[in-house]
């Protein structure tokens, strides 16, 4: 499992859109790595960069490889804050962009959070269905709707975080700890972006909302316990 440069030649991704989107990353001087399985691979801004600092993108296989995901593939390569030459975007774009995606992965973790609430009332019912005699199909219907409800909420948080190319465990189960992490990463990131002097009425308004975007990360991890 190794890096494929910029100049080498990339394995192919089976849709058109996406193996231009790939070749953009790619002529944009980016990395990429074969996965087996769900995704495709992954694709970073700059293979000597720490995890976590640098701009990466994980693409699915066909099936979830969608065109929209391709276009934010190809945003991403236009925002990635870390190119060496070129005119990079404005420091305000990137941080925005950053904290709309910290946004998104904020709503996933709050969907899984719904998730397991409405997942510990079925099994509540469930229990409660199998003790009694007299309403016990009346339970057995709230603890199925419930149960949906809660499928629901779970699809929603995985669409929200493929949206902005969270990198799920393999398992594929989203879990709110990680993704508020990731949330907050992006956030500080946008924060970082922002940190040289200034005070451009638009930068003031956007370090405004990375504080408070980061607030509202800290109240739900604090939920978390
Ligand atoms: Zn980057």
């Amino acid at each position: 499992m190794d890096w494929y440069g910029p100049n080498d030649e990339w394995p192919e991704h089976s849709k058109q859109y996406f193996r231009d989107a790939l070749k953009y990353a790619q002529n944009a001087g980016w990395w990429f790595r074969k996965f087996e399985g769900h995704s495709f691979g992954i694709v970073i801004c700059d293979q000597e960069m720490p995890k976590g600092d640098r701009c990466e993108y994980l693409v699915f296989s066909t099936g979830r490889g969608s065109e929209a995901n391709a276009r934010t593939l190809r945003s991403r390569v236009d925002r990635c804050p870390h190119r060496k030459g070129g005119s990079p975007a404005s420091a305000v774009a990137i941080a925005t962009e950053l904290l709309d995606e910290a946004e998104l992965l904020i709503e996933a973790a709050q969907a899984c959070m719904t998730a397991a609430d409405k997942q510990a009332r079925t099994d509540e019912l469930l229990a409660l269905a199998a003790q009694q005699t007299a309403q016990a199909e009346e339970t057995l219907n709230s603890a199925l709707h419930l149960d949906e409800a809660s499928r629901h909420d779970m699809s929603r948080a995985n669409d929200l975080a493929e949206s902005v190319g969270y990198h799920h465990p393999a398992d594929g189960s989203l879990a709110p700890e990680p993704l508020l992490e990731t949330a907050d990463d992006r956030a500080a990131l946008a924060q970082q972006t922002l940190k040289k002097p200034g005070s451009s009425r638009s930068r003031v308004r956007v370090r405004q909302r990375a504080r408070e975007i980061r607030a509202r990360i800290r109240a739900l991890r604090a939920q978390l316990g």
